[in-house]
C-alpha cells in the first residue's frame, strides 16, 4: 500500500495541470477500503470476533479472471462463504499446481462439498483459442493451448454454427463441461468418490449482458 502512481488527466497531461483529472485507481481503492472497513468492522459488526475462527466456506468456485464477472456479488456470497480460484478461461488443469492445490485444500482440508465451475459469455481466453496462434503473448498461448485441443474435439459442432458470437457461446459451455470433468477426474475427487463422499460439481455460465447464470449442460446453444 505504499507509493503513488502518477496522476492522469483527461488530456493525457499531468494531474495538476488538468481540472478534470481521472481518479487515481490506487488512491480510489485505498479510500474505498477505508470506508468499507469502517462500515463492516465497526462497533456494530460481528466480523472482528469471527476473524479468530477458522474459515468454513460452503462452496469452491472456479471462475475466469475477467474483470466483468463479480463472482461474490453475482451469487450473493458473503465473507467466508466461498473459496474462489480464478484463471484465464476458468481452466481446472491437472498439470497446474495451483488448481490441484486449491482442489485438495477446498475438498480435502476444508471439506467443501459444492464445487462450481463458472465460465462466462464473451470470454477473451476462449475467443483467443478460436483464433490464430500467435495473436496473444506466449504465456497466454501456453495456457490456452489445451483449449485449442478442446476446440478440435468439438470441431464439427462448432463449425456447424455460422454466427461467431453463438459459436463462442457454445464453446464457453463446452469448456465449462470439460472443466467439470477435470474436477471429477482429480485425485481428491476420486478419493472422496471411493469413500462415498463425493462433492456435487456444477457447471454454470454467467451472461455478462444480463447478469444471469445458466446451466452449461442445459444450453439452448447445444
Ligand atoms: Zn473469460
Amino acid at each position: 500500500m505504499s507509493g503513488k502512481a502518477p496522476g492522469r488527466c483527461c488530456a493525457g497531461g499531468s494531474k495538476g495541470a488538468c481540472s478534470d483529472a481521472w481518479p487515481d485507481p490506487v488512491e480510489a481503492a485505498q479510500a474505498a477500503n477505508l470506508e468499507w472497513a469502517n462500515a463492516r468492522f465497526g462497533p456494530e459488526s460481528d466480523l472482528p470476533g469471527r476473524a479468530d475462527e477458522p474459515q468454513r466456506p460452503s462452496m469452491l468456485w472456479f471462475g475466469c479472471v475477467d474483470s466483468r464477472v463479480p463472482i461474490e456479488r453475482l451469487a450473493g456470497l458473503g465473507i467466508g462463504d466461498a473459496l474462489v480460484h480464478r484463471t484465464i478461461a476458468n481452466r481446472v488443469a491437472s498439470d497446474d499446481p495451483a488448481s490441484s492445490a486449491t482442489l485438495e485444500f477446498g475438498l480435502g482440508v476444508l471439506g467443501i462439498r459444492e464445487v462450481v465451475v463458472c465460465g462466462h459469455d464473451r470470454c477473451g481466453g476462449l475467443a483467443a483459442a478460436l483464433g490464430e496462434p500467435g495473436a496473444v503473448p506466449e504465456a497466454v498461448e501456453t495456457w490456452i493451448e489445451p483449449l485449442r485441443a478442446l476446440i478440435e474435439r468439438h470441431r464439427e459442432t462448432l463449425d456447424a454454427i455460422a454466427e461467431p458470437d453463438v459459436r463462442l457461446r457454445r464453446l464457453v459451455e463446452l469448456n465449462v463441461l470439460d472443466q467439470v470433468e477435470a474436477v471429477r477426474r482429480s485425485a481428491v475427487h476420486r478419493r472422496l468418490e471411493q469413500a462415498g463422499d463425493a462433492p456435487r460439481v456444477h457447471g454454470w455460465v454467467y451472461d455478462i449482458a444480463t447478469g444471469r447464470l445458466r446451466d452449461a449442460a442445459e444450453s439452448p446453444s447445444a
